[in-house]
């Protein structure tokens, strides 16, 4: 069994890099980001404000979040229902990025997480994956890139989804999800102590998929 956590800022290309490394490694990928996304679009579709700590705790025990596998793809269901690409829009970025500030929701996903990780060797990505989720995770690599790199990569994803926005939008979302993110009280996403820095602003992802695979047997030796 092997726990790899991926952290780090958005756009930093965490899942396609995490991806790709689970199906050479054989190993389970699993993206936490569309629990946060999830709880975020409960919220919305129930009209809470995102922010109010006591009514986004009030409305968690009518939120059953799964997560699935389906040939090898990870599938998020709340309630039963598949809410694919609904999740992906820059609001519900914004709504997960909200609630995920909030202790209760954090604790809320914490068993769903560290149970696919105690069951199946991972690759897990998110921002606390290192530091609150899997601290004795055996590699663990904090991902990033300037922002304007990472900007760019996030408007190219939301244009070929068919979501209309511009580089100007997507960097100043980005530039004020990353901060709130950073600046939290609880699980701050910050680099683990014992994890490696990885700036892949000019890489390829093939390159950061190899540089992660080096990383990896390096830390496992094999
Ligand atoms: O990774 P993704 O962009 O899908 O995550 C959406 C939001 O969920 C992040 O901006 C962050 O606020 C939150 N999140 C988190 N902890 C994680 C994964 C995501 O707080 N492990």
């Amino acid at each position: 069994m092997i726990q790899i956590a991926i952290d780090g800022p958005s756009g930093a290309g965490k899942s396609t890099v995490a991806k790709a490394v689970a199906k050479k490694l054989g190993i389970i990928y699993v993206d936490t980001g569309a629990l946060y996304r999830t709880v975020g679009y409960y919220v919305r579709s129930k009209d809470v404000d995102p922010k109010d700590a006591d009514a986004v705790a009030a409305l968690l025990p009518e939120i059953r979040v799964e997560l699935k596998y389906e040939s090898g793809t990870q599938i998020v269901c709340l309630n039963g229902e598949n809410l694919g690409d609904r999740i992906r829009t820059p609001e519900m970025s914004m709504y997960a990025s909200a609630v995920s500030a909030i202790p209760a929701v954090r604790a809320f996903l914490l068993e769903t997480q560290r149970k696919i990780a105690r069951e199946n060797s991972v690759i897990m990505d998110g921002r606390d994956i290192g530091t609150v989720i899997l601290p004795d995770a055996d590699v663990k690599i904090f991902l990033t890139a300037s922002d304007e790199c990472r900007a760019t990569r996030r408007r190219d994803e939301l244009v070929a989804k068919g979501i209309a926005t511009t580089y100007e939008e997507v960097l100043a979302d980005m530039r004020k999800r990353d901060s709130d993110d950073r600046n939290r009280a609880v699980a701050p996403a910050v680099a683990a102590p014992d994890a490696t820095v990885l700036d892949n602003s000019w890489m390829t992802p093939e390159e950061s998929t190899d540089a992660v695979i080096r990383l990896v047997r390096e830390k496992t030796g094999n």
